[in-house]
Parts: C-alpha cells; sequence; structure tokens
C-alpha cells in the first residue's frame, strides 16, 4: 500500500515521468495487440559470399508496422517485448514465418533468424525450432539462428545443451555483433559456433582507425584457424568491401548490396544480383 502510495505521489510531482510511463504503457497495448492484428512484417537483407558477390541467403529482420507510427524499428519495441515476455509468441512467428518464406527461396539460399536472450531462457525454444522446420519442411542446414554474446552470459549448462540440441537438428548457430559484448574469446572455446559476425562498429571505421583494422584482421584470422565462417556487417562502401576481404572475411552484408527489403522483393534481389555484384565488384576495381 505504501508502494502504491509512492507511486501516485511520484506521478504527482513528475508530470514528465508520468507521460514516460503513459507512452511506454500505450506502447505495451499497442504491441500486444500487434500481433494478433498481423502489424509485424519480416525484411529480408542478403548476405554475400565475399570472394565470388554472390548471395548465399538472406538475414530476416523483424519489422513492426504500426497503423499510426509507421514502421517501428526492432530497437524500438523488441526490448519492451523482452520485457512483457511477447518475444516469446512474437519470436514463434518470426521462426515460423521465416522458414516458411526460405522454403520457397533456391534450394542453396539460407535464411538467417535472430533470437532474443529471453528466447533461451524459455523451455519452448526447441520445439519451436523442430515445428517451424517441419511445418515449412525447410532443410534444417538452411537455417542459421543467430545469437549475442549475452545468451551465453550466464554460461549455464542449460544454454549449452539447448544450443548443442539445436545444433544437433543441423542448423547453424552464429555468433551476432562479435566484440561488442565481454570474453568473446572464451564464448568461442566453449560451444562451437559456425560463424562469427563481427560487429559493424569495427566495419564503419575501417578505413580511419587503424585498431578496426587490426581486430577485424585478428577475427578473420581467427574464424580462418577455428574453420569457421567470419561475416563483416554493415559494409557501406566499396572501399570496406575491399578491406574486409583483404583481411580475409568469408561473407559480407551490408547497405552496399542491399537494405533490409520485403519478402516480396527477395525473388528480385535473387535475379539482378548480377547488377549489384556488377557495382560492387566495379568499386572493388576502382580500388585496387
Ligand atoms: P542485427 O541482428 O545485428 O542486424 C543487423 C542490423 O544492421 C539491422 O538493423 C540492419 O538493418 C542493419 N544494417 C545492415 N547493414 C547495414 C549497413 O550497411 N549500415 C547500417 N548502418 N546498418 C546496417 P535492424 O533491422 O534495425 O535490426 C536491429 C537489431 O534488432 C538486429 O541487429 C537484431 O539484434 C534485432 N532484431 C531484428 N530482428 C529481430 C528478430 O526477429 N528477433 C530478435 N530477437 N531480434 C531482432
Ligand atoms: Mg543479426
Ligand atoms: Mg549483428
Ligand atoms: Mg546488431
Amino acid at each position: 500500500r505504501a508502494k502504491a502510495d509512492g507511486r501516485g505521489a511520484c506521478r504527482f510531482f513528475e508530470p514528465a515521468m508520468d507521460a514516460r510511463l503513459q507512452e511506454r504503457r500505450r506502447l505495451e497495448l499497442d504491441l500486444r495487440r500487434a500481433l494478433a492484428a498481423s502489424e509485424f512484417e519480416l525484411y529480408y537483407q542478403p548476405l554475400v559470399n565475399a570472394q565470388s558477390s554472390e548471395i548465399i541467403g538472406f538475414e530476416a529482420l523483424l519489422r513492426w508496422n504500426h497503423p499510426e507510427r509507421g514502421q517501428v524499428p526492432p530497437a524500438e519495441f523488441i526490448p519492451l517485448a523482452e520485457e512483457i515476455g511477447l518475444i516469446i509468441p512474437l519470436g514463434e512467428w518470426v521462426l515460423r514465418d521465416a522458414c516458411r518464406e526460405a522454403a520457397a527461396w533456391p534450394r542453396k539460399l539460407k535464411v538467417a533468424v535472430n533470437l532474443s536472450p529471453v528466447q533461451f531462457r524459455s523451455p519452448t525454444l526447441l520445439h519451436t525450432a523442430v515445428s517451424a522446420l517441419g511445418m515449412s519442411g525447410l532443410s534444417p542446414h538452411r537455417l542459421e539462428l543467430e545469437i549475442t554474446e549475452s545468451v551465453l552470459l550466464h554460461d549455464s549448462a542449460a544454454t549449452l545443451a539447448l544450443l548443442h540440441q539445436l545444433r544437433a537438428l543441423g542448423v547453424r548457430i552464429a555468433m551476432d555483433d562479435f566484440g561488442t559484448g565481454y570474453s568473446s574469446l572464451s564464448y568461442l572455446r566453449s560451444f562451437p559456433f559456425d560463424k562469427i559476425k563481427i560487429d559493424r562498429s569495427f566495419v564503419r571505421e575501417l578505413g580511419e582507425k587503424s585498431d578496426c583494422l587490426a581486430i577485424v584482421k585478428a577475427v578473420a584470422g581467427l574464424g580462418a584457424s577455428l574453420g569457421i565462417t567470419t561475416t563483416a556487417e554493415g559494409v557501406e562502401t566499396p572501399e570496406q568491401l575491399d578491406r574486409v576481404r583483404e583481411q580475409g572475411c568469408t561473407e559480407v552484408q551490408g547497405y552496399l548490396f542491399s537494405r533490409p527489403r520485403p519478402a516480396s522483393e527477395v525473388r528480385a534481389l535473387i535475379d539482378s544480383r548480377s547488377t549489384w555484384v556488377g557495382q560492387a565488384a566495379r568499386g572493388s576495381d576502382r580500388q585496387g
């Protein structure tokens, strides 16, 4: 009771805070309604072979088409969805929709799906993955699950067991945003990842900062000696593409090739890839 009074007093004396809380509550109600109202949509961004510039797959990226606010980026609603537990049904929808979509693509193409650490603490994740694969008929080796270091923060036996179970299905596991968390190297020891995605903050400053170049080089070297793919995220310029190629990254992703696009445009991206492969190659010629 004292607590409730306290909150009331707080609200009374701090209208700005009250406005923020109201806004949050509105967003929360909106978010709960949005799943049923089919306001979520997956966009797809190409993953590209660094050497050949061929598309090898797409990363699914969640968008919220809000009836009044327009399109809301994931950074603005995923944290809240995690807090209120909505990420579980939402993450299920993402996995099912991405698998269903990818099953219609040419067979050599993979789909990468981002998983929240909260999904890892839920007992339903394994079953969700199995049923998404089963319902879509997508071959498990065409599904890649992207997790961040924070999933391994507790390094619990249960988390590792779950990762191994997922991998036993045949799906691949990628470490996303590598270099932004803590103790990255020890995480690489605790679980055999199939891919490391180098965070785009390192790629962005490749031209200006020699330490970024050293880090990209070291991670690409690490990937090579571990025998796993290294993806450079956020490649925006032909110069950045040349640098990450030189340093030995095996895969690239970024606005240079394509921004994330709606599912309906994936086919056109696959068909027209010679155009932007040509563009990227020309950029590389210019550089070298
Ligand atoms: P992420 O998994 O690291 O995804 C890459 C982000 O970088 C995407 O932002 C993408 O649009 C953006 N990006 C790609 N290339 C470039 C580039 O060349 N330059 C710049 N400046 N940005 C680039 P987006 O779509 O806003 O997603 C942000 C984050 O939200 C994702 O980061 C991921 O952590 C999370 N997210 C997205 N979709 C989902 C989802 O379905 N489930 C979960 N749990 N998280 C998701
Ligand atoms: Mg990702
Ligand atoms: Mg990333
Ligand atoms: Mg990121």
